[in-house]
């Protein structure tokens, strides 16, 4: 019998000792997985409550469909039928623009629009920027190899007020991050991919419509949906890999070293006791595990180290509909920072998906903290509250009490993918495949979301089950 030791039960983790489960029942191979996990609970930000007949998401609340390892993962654990699309007569998103909230462009996608008229129409961009925007077809190509910050690719491309009005607050946003020092080939890959194959963004935008476009022709029916959701919450996918795997998990079990000898893992944890395992899967945050792993080998723990998090807070407000003024009809809008407010973001969980609240409800979350607003953080939960609050009513003209407040705090969960952040990867997988048996997957490596992180743990799980088998 094979042990398998996975550090952190997060959505990578928890992927990961199911795969596990999977491989070794088709392959026929005993193995023991012991999942240990430091916190009280699996599956990290995929977290859901139900409440009052609302169905609140304290973390994620969707996924990509354009990578397919969670929604595949879904139907494996048998729930296809719990996989909810986004509502599409609100699929839009606003940004603030001059404190008020303006439609983003129809088209736009996160840093570039794949059509100029939307643009020309929009009231978000000066007549120079317009102009510039028309120009982007024309910029050369960057000459430069090697990495480059989103604030850099977006202005080179675009124009300065692309970056500060739109592509900051969208596309910095999802990571929380600087645009200065975001890098663009770790996050965007897909965007430096169109510049060097079509000489501009318009271009490649406009080349992928055409292909989905012809793809989907003859095809009837609801259009395909960028994103995805779990009918009871993205807490019930990790309720459902904690429940099915065949591991023991481990609660309050903090790894604080690991140590290689006779061919096989010792894992102890804080409490003092400890597991031997021959192979180990690391599915804890880089800083975790720069700790654990220094006394196995320093220069992988120093570079481990150097991927910073940032740390986030969701304001859950639940609202009914005819206290807004003019109730939204959007997925949610975006705070570019040079709007100088107190949230990043605000979404409406109950116009993006149906089912989260009851008739005549609003639910609705605020967005505080990243990179560029740490200062939230020091905050009280109630002056976090009262800051989201402040902005819905001056944004949105709610001044009634929300019937459902709650503040979920997410200390360092965001790893941010700096400019050279693909150099450090390979780095850190050089120097753990120096390491016998021990994988390393989750958010900090090659994608922060859900479905990165799935296959990434799944991907580690296949590669421990493979350093075990037998010659
Ligand atoms: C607020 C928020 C909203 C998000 N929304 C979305 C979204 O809508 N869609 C999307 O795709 N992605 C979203 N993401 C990103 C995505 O949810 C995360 O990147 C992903 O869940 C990270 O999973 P993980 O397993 O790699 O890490 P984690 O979930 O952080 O799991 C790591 C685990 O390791 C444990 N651990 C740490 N140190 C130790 C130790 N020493 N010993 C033992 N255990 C340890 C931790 O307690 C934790 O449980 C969001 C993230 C946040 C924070």
């Amino acid at each position: 019998m094979k042990r398998i030791a996975i550090i952190g039960a997060g959505i990578t983790g928890l992927a990961a000792a199911h795969r596990i489960g999977e491989l070794a029942a088709s392959r026929e191979m005993p193995v023991e997985v012991t999942i240990l996990e430091r916190g009280t609970r699996a599956g990290g930000p995929l977290k859901t409550i139900r409440r009052d007949g609302f169905t609140i998401e304290l973390g994620a609340d969707s996924f990509l469909t354009e990578k397919p390892a969670a929604a595949d993962l879904a139907r494996r654990l048998g729930l296809e039928k719990d996989l909810i699309p986004t509502q599409e007569r609100f699929r839009r998103t606003y940004v603030v623009h001059d404190g008020k909230l303006v439609e983003i462009p129809e088209g736009f996608s996160l840093l570039a629009p794949t059509h100029l008229g939307p643009v020309m129409k929009s009231s978000l961009f000066s007549p120079a920027a317009k102009l510039r925007i028309a120009m982007e077809p024309f910029v050369p190509r960057r000459k430069e190899e090697g990495d480059e910050s989103l604030a850099s690719f977006v202005t080179r491309r675009l124009g300065r007020e692309v970056l500060d009005r739109v592509a900051q607050a969208l596309a910095g946003g999802i990571y929380t991050a600087d645009p200065n020092h975001l890098s663009v080939a770790a996050t965007m890959p897909r965007f430096v991919e169109m510049e060097r194959r079509y000489g501009s963004l318009i271009r490649g935008l406009q080349a992928g419509e055409k292909t989905r476009a012809s793809s989907s022709a003859g095809t009837s029916g609801a259009r395909w949906s960028l994103f995805l959701s779990m009918r009871n919450g993205m807490g019930s996918l990790a309720d459902a890999l904690a429940a099915r795997v065949s591991a023991s998990l481990r609660f309050g079990a903090e790894v604080i070293e690991i140590s290689h000898r006779n061919g096989g893992w010792t894992v102890a944890m804080a409490d003092g006791a400890s597991i031997e395992a021959d192979a180990v899967i690391c599915a804890a945050p880089a800083f975790a595990a720069a700790r654990f792993i220094r006394a196995a080998d320093a220069e992988l723990a120093d570079v481990l180290g150097k991927i910073a998090y940032a740390s986030a807070a969701v304001v859950i407000m639940a609202f009914r509909e005819s206290d807004f003024p003019d109730p939204p009809r959007a997925f949610g809008f975006v705070v570019p920072i040079s709007e100088n407010r107190k949230i990043i973001a605000g979404s409406f969980s109950s116009l993006k998906y149906e089912g989260r609240a009851p008739t005549g409800a609003i639910l609705a979350r605020a967005f505080a903290g990243g990179v560029l607003q740490k200062e939230m953080m020091t905050l009280a939960d109630e002056a976090i509250v009262s800051a989201s609050r402040d902005e819905f009513r001056q944004l949105l003209g709610v001044t009634a009490p929300p019937s459902i407040v709650e503040v979920q705090r997410w200390p360092d969960s965001m790893p941010q993918y700096d400019v050279g952040h693909l150099d450090r990867v390979a780095a850190i997988e050089a120097a753990a495949a120096r390491l016998p048996r021990l994988f390393l997957a989750g958010a900090a490596y090659r994608g922060v979301g859900i479905p990165d992180c799935i296959r990434s743990g799944e991907e580690a799980a296949r590669r421990a089950l493979d350093s075990l088998a037998p010659e």
